[in-house]
């Protein structure tokens, strides 16, 4: 378990990475929460707390939590944010550091071992293949699953995600 990190340590690592660079513009005023979708539905997610914990260095928590996880990217915060924190970005820097420290969850592990093997995150079943021509439709195309291999082994995500699975 690694320790409290210094708030500037953190915030510095949130704040290098593509999408992070926003994030100490934060002033905490809330608009965020009081925009996002998923904030209403589910006490467990609030972009605005996320934000004040990574300001504060709290590393483990923010990076350990399936919380981190919950935002749709629906953007409706960073339309609204007053100082243009890129907020749904700084979330996607955050998880970004998370999958690198090896907290993902389950879930979007098993997207992502999908996606390696079959070019997509959730497999088409045989139901649906059978499906299709009595519909009218065309077998689908091929997943381009090759291709997606040469880019996910140019950004390292392949290695990334075998370590994943072999814990
Ligand atoms: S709306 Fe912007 S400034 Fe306000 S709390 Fe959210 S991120 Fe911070
Ligand atoms: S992008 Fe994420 S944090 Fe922002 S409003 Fe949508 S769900 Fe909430």
């Amino acid at each position: 378990m690694e320790n409290k990190t210094s708030p500037l340590n953190f915030s510095d690592e949130v704040t290098k990475r593509l999408g992070g660079e926003t994030m100490t513009l934060c002033y905490q005023c809330g608009t965020c929460a009081s925009s996002c979708p998923v904030a209403k539905i589910t006490p467990r997610f609030n972009p605005r707390e996320i934000i004040k914990l990574s300001l504060l260095g709290e590393r483990e928590e923010v990076l350990s939590s399936d919380s981190l996880w919950l935002c749709c990217s629906c953007y409706n915060c960073q339309e609204r944010c007053p100082q243009k924190v890129e907020i749904a970005d700084v979330i996607y820097a955050l998880r970004n550091i998370a999958f690198k420290k090896g907290h993902i969850p389950n879930i979007y592990s098993e997207f992502a071992s999908a996606l390696m093997s079959d070019g997509h995150i959730v497999k088409v079943s045989k139901f649906v293949e059978n499906k299709r021509p009595t519909l009218g439709l065309p077998p689908l195309p091929p997943s381009g699953v090759e291709a997606l291999r040469k880019i996910l082994a140019a950004t390292g995500f392949d290695k990334l995600q075998k370590k994943e699975e072999s814990q």
